[in-house]
């Protein structure tokens, strides 16, 4: 598959470091939470049962989270400068050199797509639905796909997110379905919580031209692959339960 190695970064392991329960990452993988910030706060907001049961405010953090990631990623893009003209003259500025395009994993992923689309507020999109198909009531699932809508991509910067990044397998094969619409130069991935399990397997199959973008990381999954202490499940939380 052209751009796509799938040893790529699966020399990479995560080492613990000298402070507690802290994971040093490779140089690609940003966690915002290292450093305290009001991203910390929206971060407890929304692991938070208390607040969990407002769903319009759980929603609302998820769009605020996508606007704090959005601003981190805008300062790797690249500018060009432009003279604008002011009501008193003309001042000097830096401007993005072209969009990215936003894609997201239905549904979980919307409200954090809104929010990195409020500041991208001219990018291209593209959508992806994952779901997990259990066979009856075991633990044991397969990522199915089933819907791809998206620009080309040859040559984009492409920001793909999905608020949970558990066990890695639906970013990964989100990744695989954006690539028939052509080869992204740069892929900024984005998770509000991931499960380090999760990480290590997203480096493993994706090539190197990626960079991780992540809220927190947790130590643990259950056995159905949910994110613990994580939030619960993302999508119900946005958009009430499922059958
Ligand atoms: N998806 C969720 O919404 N939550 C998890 O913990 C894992 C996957």
């Amino acid at each position: 598959m052209p751009g796509f190695d799938a040893d790529a970064g699966s020399t990479i392991a995560a080492s613990r470091t000298g402070r507690t329960g802290a994971l040093l990452m490779p140089v690609n993988v940003h966690t915002l939470t290292e450093q305290p910030s009001v991203f910390s706060n929206l971060i407890a907001e929304i692991r938070d049962v208390g607040t969990q049961q407002d769903r319009m405010r759980f929603r609302r953090n998820m769009e605020r989270l996508g606007e704090l990631f959005a601003y981190e990623i805008s300062k790797t893009l690249d500018y060009h400068d432009k003279m604008v003209a002011t009501p008193l003259g003309v001042s000097p500025c830096r401007v993005l050199a072209g969009q990215p395009v936003l894609a997201t994993i239905l549904r979980a992923g919307l409200p954090l797509h809104q929010g990195l689309l409020n500041i991208f507020d001219q990018a291209e999109n593209a959508f992806i639905s994952a779901y997990r198909k259990h066979h009856g009531d075991e633990d044991a699932f397969e990522v199915e796909i089933e819907y791809l809508s998206s620009p080309v991509l040859d040559d984009k910067v492409v920001i793909l997110c999905d608020p949970m990044l558990a066990t890695g397998s639906s970013m990964v094969l989100a990744y695989k379905a954006l690539l028939q619409r052509g080869v992204p130069r740069h892929v900024h991935v984005v998770a509000v919580i991931a499960s380090q399990q999760g990480v290590d397997f997203t480096l493993a199959n994706l090539p190197e031209n990626i960079t991780l973008w992540l809220g927190a990381v947790d130590e643990q999954l259950t056995p159905r692959a949910y994110i613990m202490p994580g939030l619960g499940d993302a999508g119900d939380l946005a958009y009430g339960d499922k059958e």
